[in-house]
């Protein structure tokens, strides 16, 4: 049953080529490997299936995914798996929707997607689908998937939502804690956690195509992070970062003297997020927030939105990793001097860790 709307052109080997560069680039492999993976891609044409669910969510993710202009997004999910269920792309709606679902999970050996956290608070029932707490609509397709990839900051770790009533987690992750709702049907189900708000379409799009090439997950970290995208902080990679260390900070929006300075003082939470934003860009690599003069929020870490809010407001008491607890007030309070004096601010932040004088 073809249940989908959305028909881009036919995957070309030109296409496959594409994205074969593209997800080797992305995971930090060798290009030699590039035939191996057109091959898989093209042996596995319309195999194997897809389940994308969606839970407290807003679709951005799939907003994220589908708008991407390469043609790598589109034609993987619709050319070379088969997507059998995606509530805001399948045509199909009712009971031919939920048949598509059901006979699917029968099947076994899925990816699933998830998108949207999963409220457990009174029993599920602040998110159905089809009379059904999506609760249970994912333990359901848990049960028979061969690899679950919760996608965004919603699905990995609760995410905006958790901010409310619901009690919404991420599959695994309760913020920064497992919550192990889902234990009994995850086993050794591989599971791959891919934050931001929303989902960066290459990041998922390389995932697969390493599974699909060697059966295998990339190298995860605590939260479930490939490393290959979560490996490096936006701070230490930070076009900004020289504005840092030399103390400019922007605190006023209009004034031009400022303009690229750093962002923390405007509540960068760049110094505490894991993601190659920084290289990777977004809007099929157009640019990205602190390079668009917004403060990175940290919506790849498992702490964004409840402990990172209020976003755009610098933290007071904080701990630099590597460095330590810091009180950034009595950092800011010495640092016209210490600038002028040619001393770095993390060399600053140092000494006051040294000398037990920080909070
Ligand atoms: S605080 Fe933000 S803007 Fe400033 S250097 Fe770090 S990551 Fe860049
Ligand atoms: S730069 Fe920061 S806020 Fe922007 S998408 Fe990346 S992790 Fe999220």
């Amino acid at each position: 049953m073809d249940t989908f709307l959305l028909r881009p052109p036919k995957t070309t080997r030109r296409d496959f080529l594409k994205i074969a560069g593209a997800s080797l680039a992305l995971l930090g492999l060798s290009q030699t490997l590039t035939p191996k993976v057109v091959k898989a891609l093209e042996s596995t044409s319309g195999k194997p299936a897809v389940i994308w669910l969606e839970g407290q969510d807003c679709a951005g993710c799939t907003e994220s995914f589908l708008n991407s202009q390469e043609p790598l997004a589109v034609s993987l999910l619709l050319d070379t798996i088969s997507l059998r269920y995606h509530e805001t792309a399948m045509a199909a709606s009712g009971y031919h929707s939920e048949e598509a679902l059901e006979a699917t999970i029968a099947e076994g050996g899925y990816i699933l997607v998830i998108e949207g956290s999963i409220p457990l608070a009174e029993d599920g029932l602040y998110c159905t689908v089809g009379g059904k707490t999506f609760r249970d609509i994912v333990h359901d397709a848990a049960e028979n998937a061969a690899a679950i990839i919760p996608v965004g900051s919603c699905a990995a770790y609760g995410g905006i939502p958790a901010a409310g009533p619901t009690d919404a987690v991420g599959y695994l992750f309760r913020g920064t804690k497992k919550h192990h709702y889902y234990d009994d049907v995850t086993g050794d189900t591989p599971v791959i956690n891919l934050p931001t708000c929303p989902l960066h379409p290459e990041r998922l799009v390389a995932v697969i195509v390493h599974y699909l090439t060697f059966g295998t997950v990339p190298p995860l970290d605590d939260f479930n992070r490939p490393l290959a995208f979560y490996g490096t902080l936006q701070h230490e990679n930070c076009e900004r970062r020289g504005h840092f260390e030399a103390g400019r900070f922007v605190t006023d929006w209009g004034d031009p003297d400022q303009q690229g300075w750093c962002l923390y003082l405007k509540g960068c939470r760049g110094p505490w997020s894991y993601q190659d934003c920084w290289k990777r860009l977004w809007n099929n690599r157009t640019s990205y927030c602190i390079a668009s003069n917004a403060p990175c929020v940290g919506c790849s870490e498992p702490e964004f939105y409840e402990t990172f809010s209020p976003l755009y407001e610098r933290r007071f008491d904080v701990e630099l990793p590597g460095i330590g607890r810091v009180n950034i007030d009595k950092v800011m309070a010495t640092i016209a001097g210490v600038t002028a004096a040619g001393v770095g601010i993390d060399m600053l932040i140092s000494r006051m860790k040294e000398s037990g004088k920080e909070s």
